[in-house]
């Protein structure tokens, strides 16, 4: 009892940390950083306290998910066109991917126009949100099918809904009241899964975007970047080759401090690959967004 108590009040900071964050802009996403960092912690300690649930609807899980994306996204600031292009064509390379989930569900893809963002996440009930920070790091379309794959599994395994549920039993809200489940900080779902649930996602979603028609080298060249910006960022931590942001950077190492080693996840998906004898030698497609400037904008 202690152990939740204790819980509920590291989530009531939390919430309050956040709540602060989007009334400062600015310092938004190193706010949100620290929030995430304490989401690691209370994520431990949540795999040790004892839950109970039946697993709610489909229906109930989507409109729970539509009201936490519609939270989400009216706290970004107003999208570009540039913006709206990129989120069209993650959308179509989403839905492509989507097409493999097993569960029905309407998959709705949302990118989040911030380059410090180097992050990706799910809703309960289809949303995926994807940072412009981690598209910016995409050479090959195949990357991006991976990464959304990951995060479709998510919500495909049930992970996300399973999360909104325990957030309910901790903090006493009712899945009912939707002013109750837009209370949930959006770090929560910035802040990752369970290691093994992690793992799975990667698994999965490595499998879905085969299946769509992608390379399997695009995840391994995904995770051969997550491993590299580990290495530079976090092991030592000096003279990185790219040129990321203070904010970039913090949100990264919380990032890392949050999901498994990517390292073990570059080596799961290359044992995955060899067991399903996935086609490693398919060609990667470039990333590509068409864009074009109106006569108004130029
Ligand atoms: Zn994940």
């Amino acid at each position: 009892m202690k152990r939740i108590l204790a819980l509920v009040a590291i989530l009531l900071i939390a919430g309050g940390a956040l709540y602060f964050a989007q009334q400062h802009r600015r310092q938004d996403v190193m706010s949100v950083n620290a929030v995430v960092d304490s989401a690691a912690d209370w994520q431990r300690d949540l795999t040790r306290a004892p839950m109970h649930f039946t697993r709610i609807s489909d229906d109930q899980e989507t409109r729970i998910g539509d009201e936490l994306a519609q939270q989400y996204a009216s706290a970004q600031p107003t999208q570009t066109a540039e913006m709206a292009a990129m989120e069209w064509y993650v959308s179509k390379v989403g839905g492509r991917v989507a097409a493999h989930a097993v569960r029905r569900l309407a998959f709705r893809f949302h990118v989040i126009a911030s380059v410090d963002m180097i992050n990706a996440f799910a809703l309960p009930g289809g949303h995926v949100f994807v940072g412009q920070g981690l598209l910016d790091q995409m050479t090959s379309e195949d990357e991006l099918a991976f990464v959304l794959g990951h995060e479709i599994e998510h919500i495909d395994h049930y992970h996300a809904v399973e999360r909104v549920q325990i957030e309910a039993q901790l903090n006493k809200l009712n899945l009912d009241i939707e002013a109750a489940v837009a209370q949930i900080p959006i770090s929560l779902w910035q802040a990752g899964y369970s290691k093994e649930q992690e793992f799975e996602a990667d698994r999965e979603g490595l499998r879905i975007a085969s299946a769509a028609g992608y390379s399997p080298q695009g995840a391994v060249n995904m995770l051969e970047r997550w491993t590299q910006l580990h290495r530079e960022y976090v092991i030592h931590a000096q003279t990185p080759t790219g040129e990321l942001s203070q904010l970039a950077i913090e949100g990264l190492t919380g990032y890392f401090r949050t999901h498994p080693l990517p390292s073990e996840r570059l080596a799961q998906a290359n044992e995955i690959i060899a067991q399903d004898h996935l086609p490693l030698s398919r060609p990667l497609k470039p990333f590509h967004v068409e864009y074009e400037v109106t006569s108004e904008e130029r």
